[in-house]
């Protein structure tokens, strides 16, 4: 996987945005997957970055999460915004982080995607269930850099 063209095929793109639609329908919570071919920095750092650059830090209640890879680097990071950070123990990535490493070591890049969606769902809707009026303030489609 060192392309970030080759890293999902166009009908497993389908499914991770699929994915997070479902996922959002259980949580105020917004999740971004971004994907790039390489950092030269700490990928958390990197996330952290891109993170602001997609404007994710504008979210009503600071509740965005960016699932990012590099995919040459093969190396990856998962950032939750502040509103997540001061309701949950240091532990609520590190739960999901395990799960998608055991799939890409598999080589199963769509299947850590989606399982780490899925996961960090689960944990947001514990936080900040869904809400009526809810809007999806970021898009659901896949980031590329
Ligand atoms: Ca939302
Ligand atoms: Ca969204």
């Amino acid at each position: 996987m060192s392309k970030v063209e080759d890293f999902l095929t166009k009908a497993e793109e389908i499914e991770v945005v699929e994915a997070i639609r479902m996922a959002e329908k259980n949580t105020s919570g917004e999740i971004r997957i971004h994907l790039e071919k390489r950092t030269d920095i700490a990928p958390i750092e990197r996330a952290m970055a891109v993170f602001h650059e997609l404007k994710m830090d504008e979210t009503q209640l600071r509740n965005g999460v960016i699932i990012y890879v590099a995919v040459k680097s093969k190396q990856f990071a998962i950032y939750g915004d502040k509103g997540i950070n001061d309701k949950v123990n240091k532990d609520f990535w590190n739960i999901t982080k395990d799960i998608m490493v055991g799939h890409f070591k598999n080589g199963a890049n769509k299947l850590a995607i989606v399982e780490g969606i899925n996961s960090t769902g689960e944990q947001l809707k514990k936080h900040f269930p869904f809400d009526d009026n809810d809007i999806d303030e970021l898009s659901n489609e896949i980031s590329k850099g």
